[in-house]
């Protein structure tokens, strides 16, 4: 495999070209944002955890029968994964109120819910990523009807699958955001990355009644660094890992 030109370069990672058509070979890097990127910062570290724990999570999930673009992890900051047509879409599940939520719907953050819900907002850092609903998306040729139900079922599988995991590792799943995508012949798969970035992680092993996150929450609220947090998490993701035996080894670049 060789890395070729770079395709895209993101607020966290940067996609490359590679000589098989079907797939790219992803860097993580150390930069964090937030707000948009309105608040930006390089946090030495960040690309290497963030790259490990998808990597660990993308097989957790797969171990649960959900399948996902992940093909290996090849380096501390590198992985490949299959190349896709990405829907323009952050698709949200919440698990407790948080965040964006709470403030938009005026209850307190930590609110229990009576099911988990579906979000979906646009994917456009220049509109700043706007909500949007189910008809909008089928209207605007986003996803079509039977793509957006798959996609939906997806969402609801991946967090199934992520609350099992995460409630393994006394971890509380707020909420998190992923992205889907459709390979050549029409399939659609969880795409992008699973991280602390994209998740809300709350620690239910402290007992101090207030919510400990392991998360960017640490970033976005400059309650502290992120670094411990996200080591953290990884390090019980890998001790999860080798109880349940998956392997979550770094896999040489081979052809
Ligand atoms: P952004 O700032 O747009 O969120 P990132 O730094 O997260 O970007 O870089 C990842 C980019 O690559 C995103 O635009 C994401 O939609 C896209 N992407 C993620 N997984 C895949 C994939 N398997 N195939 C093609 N594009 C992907
Ligand atoms: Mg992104």
């Amino acid at each position: 495999m060789e890395k070729l030109e770079k395709l895209y370069e993101g607020k966290a990672k940067k996609m490359y070209a590679t000589d098989d058509p079907n797939v790219l070979w992803v860097e993580y890097m150390n930069q964090a944002t937030a707000g948009n990127g309105a608040k930006k910062a390089q946090i030495a570290g960040k690309g290497s955890l963030n790259n490990r724990i998808t990597s660990v999570l993308f097989d957790l999930l797969a171990a649960r029968g959900v399948p996902s673009h992940f093909l290996r992890r090849i380096s501390d900051t590198e992985q490949l994964v299959r190349r896709m047509d990405m829907f323009p879409l952050e698709i949200i599940m919440r698990n407790v109120a948080a965040g964006s939520f709470a403030k938009r719907y005026g209850v307190e953050e930590g609110t229990e819910l009576r099911c988990p819900i579906l979000e979906f907002c646009l994917k456009s850092d220049e509109l700043g990523d706007p909500f949007i609903n189910d008809d909008a998306i089928v209207a605007l040729g986003l996803a079509d009807e039977r793509q957006l139900a798959e996609i939906s079922r997806q969402a609801r599988a991946v967090n199934d699958a992520l609350t099992d995991v995460f409630a393994s590792i006394d971890v509380r799943l707020a909420d998190f955001k992923i992205e889907e995508g459709a390979t050549g012949d029409g399939t659609i798969l969880l795409a992008d990355e699973i991280t602390p970035d994209t998740c809300r992680l709350w620690d239910l092993r402290d007992r101090s009644g207030r919510i400990e996150h392991l998360d960017k929450d640490l970033f976005r609220r400059d309650l502290g660094s992120i670094i411990p947090a996200y080591e953290e998490i990884h390090s019980r993701l890998l001790a999860l890992a080798a109880s349940e035996g998956v392997e979550t080894g770094e896999k040489a670049v081979t052809e």
